[in-house]
């Protein structure tokens, strides 16, 4: 499988992932216009910006990915 996941512009690569956010971004201002959006932190303090469906394609793909290293799987949401 690929260890890339489309997010917006941009391939990126699942290993570079920190975290993916449970909820959409909202900070109140304005102009914002990452509001609605779901950010994913990349290492290096990089983010990404991915609408709903992407963001579960990557989270979909990071469990796919974990689960072929053989992670246990306690039947819990570590997420
Ligand atoms: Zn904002």
């Amino acid at each position: 499988m690929s260890i890339f996941c489309r997010i917006d512009d941009k391939h990126v690569p699942l290993y570079r992932v920190v975290w993916v956010s449970a909820t959409p971004h909202y900070c109140g201002e304005e102009d914002c216009v990452r509001e609605g959006s779901y950010e994913i932190r990349l290492e290096q303090g990089e983010a990404v910006w991915a609408s709903l469906a992407e963001r579960d394609e990557m989270l979909q793909r990071l469990e796919a990915w974990h689960g072929d290293m053989d992670v246990p799987d306690d039947g819990e949401e570590n997420w």
